[in-house]
């Protein structure tokens, strides 16, 4: 048995392949799974419980099945789908991780978190993530329309596109100080975390202790996958073509 991570899928109506992929992957693996942890960005934005689309809800509904058949699923906020909330949770069964947790697998400490809130470098991007983290500004955002709010939506998606264009890649990666100041204040050795979409396992020095980042990938051309057992943590790509046979 094992625990299995995964992030960045950033699931909207326009992207079949991923959601099938998605659904396969649940319906397969994630069913001998001793948890499902997905860490952020399920969804590619998320305007309020009371407004999903139709691209979601094969996500949903997927999830809810996973759990029903006992599979527990914890899900964390990404910087798309940071409004997900009680009524997502009772639709799909899934319970709200807080970022950062410390999460033990296997009697090993694992700090997991989203990942946005490490790159630091990007100083535009942590106040948006300042304002739209906020309570006041959340309220005030969930009260417009749900028209009004999908169209925000869109403006801040192609602002963030813009953003990320015109910024160098070690401005939109993690800062390596941040990464040090979050091992240190957790005190585990092993960070796991998503949402640079750069997978890989790193060694990091932290006050002359050996630690170790783990980097989900995104699900834009294939699956990426942590799985974790009693022997330790493994990364993998999920081919798309393993799917192809998956009713949605
Ligand atoms: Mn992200």
């Amino acid at each position: 048995m094992a625990s299995l991570f995964i992030s960045d899928l950033h699931i909207d109506a326009s992207c079949r392949q991923i959601i099938r992929q998605f659904t396969g992957f649940l319906q397969t693996q994630a069913r001998d799974a001793d948890a499902l942890y997905i860490l952020g960005d399920l969804f590619d934005s998320w305007v309020g419980d009371d407004a999903p689309d139709p691209g979601q809800s094969a996500a949903i509904a997927a999830i809810k099945s996973l759990t029903a058949s006992g599979v527990p699923c914890f899900v964390m906020h990404g910087n798309r789908d940071f409004l997900l909330g009680p009524k997502f949770c009772a639709d799909t069964g899934a319970r709200l991780l807080p970022d950062p947790v410390i999460v033990t697998l296997y009697g090993v400490p694992v700090l997991v978190m989203h990942g946005d809130a490490l790159c630091t470098d990007d100083r535009a991007y942590q106040r948006l993530r300042a304002t739209v983290r906020d309570a006041d500004w959340q309220s005030q955002f969930l009260a417009l329309s749900i028209a009004a709010r999908r169209a925000l939506a869109g403006a801040a998606r192609t602002g963030s596109q813009a953003h990320m264009a015109s910024m160098e890649d070690a401005i939109t990666d993690v800062n390596a100080e941040s990464v040090a100041a979050a091992l240190r204040a957790a005190g585990t050795s092993i960070l796991l975390h998503g949402h640079t979409h750069r997978p890989g396992i790193q060694s990091v020095s932290v006050d002359g202790r050996e630690c170790t980042r783990i980097v989900l990938g995104d699900w834009h051309n294939q699956g990426s996958l942590l799985r974790w057992d009693s022997s330790g943590p493994e990364l993998l790509s999920l081919p798309r073509s393993d799917y192809e046979g998956t009713p949605e």
